[in-house]
Order: structure tokens, then sequence, then C-alpha cells
């Protein structure tokens, strides 16, 4: 069989294949939207993050606020930074986050869950049943 033949099968073999086997579908991480106030950076959208992620928004926010060396509070539903900051530095701490405790590293699948096992926490995955010990946030 030579060069083109080969080719010529392979396509003929890939044609076959339903789509979704050729696509990767990938978690998008949610990005922040903010905006500064005086001295202080709103997120609007935090309960969405929240949502996303499958994760509660004060443990989200907490987080937050240790990263970025930072007070603040949630007023009217409202995130409050006390501080100004750029939405960059923000969406940044969100990625961290949503690599060290929602993504699966075995199947890079956002499905899962915060458990207790041998009491810590861990990171079980409900796709491909993975599971990592987590830190305490
Ligand atoms: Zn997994």
């Amino acid at each position: 069989m030579d060069d083109k033949e080969y080719n010529a099968m392979l396509e003929r073999a890939m044609s076959k294949l339903p789509p979704m086997a050729l696509r990767h579908e990938r978690f998008e991480i949610p990005k922040i939207y903010s905006f500064i106030e005086g001295s202080r950076t709103i997120i609007k959208n935090l309960s969405d993050i929240a949502g996303i992620l499958h994760r509660p928004q004060d443990e989200i926010f907490t987080y937050l606020l240790k990263e970025l060396a930072s007070r603040g509070d949630v007023e009217k539903g409202r995130a409050i930074i006390e501080r100004p900051m750029r939405d960059e530095m923000i969406n940044d701490k969100i990625k961290k986050y949503t690599n060290e405790f929602v993504l699966c590293r075995e199947c890079g699948k956002p499905d899962t869950k915060i458990d207790v096992i041998e009491g810590h926490r861990a990171l079980k995955c409900m796709a491909c049943g993975a599971w990592r010990f987590v830190k305490k946030i």
C-alpha cells in the first residue's frame, strides 16, 4: 500500500467516526465580572461561579480573600473585596481554585464533590471514580 492509498483509507475510517469522538470537550473555567468602587472591588457574579463549580460561594470567597491577602464581605449578594483589584488577578485565583478543588486530575472533568476520606478532605470524581486529598481552605 502506498502513502496515497493509506491516507485515503485513513480518511474513510475517520469519516465513519461520529463527530463527538473527535471532539474533546473541555470544561471552561468561569470568569468573574467585577468593578472598582472607590477603594473596593465588587464581584458581581460570585454566586453564578459557585453554581457552575458546584461549590459553596462562602468557600470560594474565603479562598479568594486568603489568596489575595485581602479582607472582604458579602453584602446584599455582592462579594466585596476591601481593595481595588483587577479582574485578571481574581480570575487567576478562580482558575487556581478550580484546578485544585474542582477538576479531576485523571479525566479533567468538573463532576466532582468534596468528601471526607479517612478524616481528610478529598476530591471525588463522579465521572471516573478517581479521588485525591485536597488542602483545607
Ligand atoms: Zn475523573
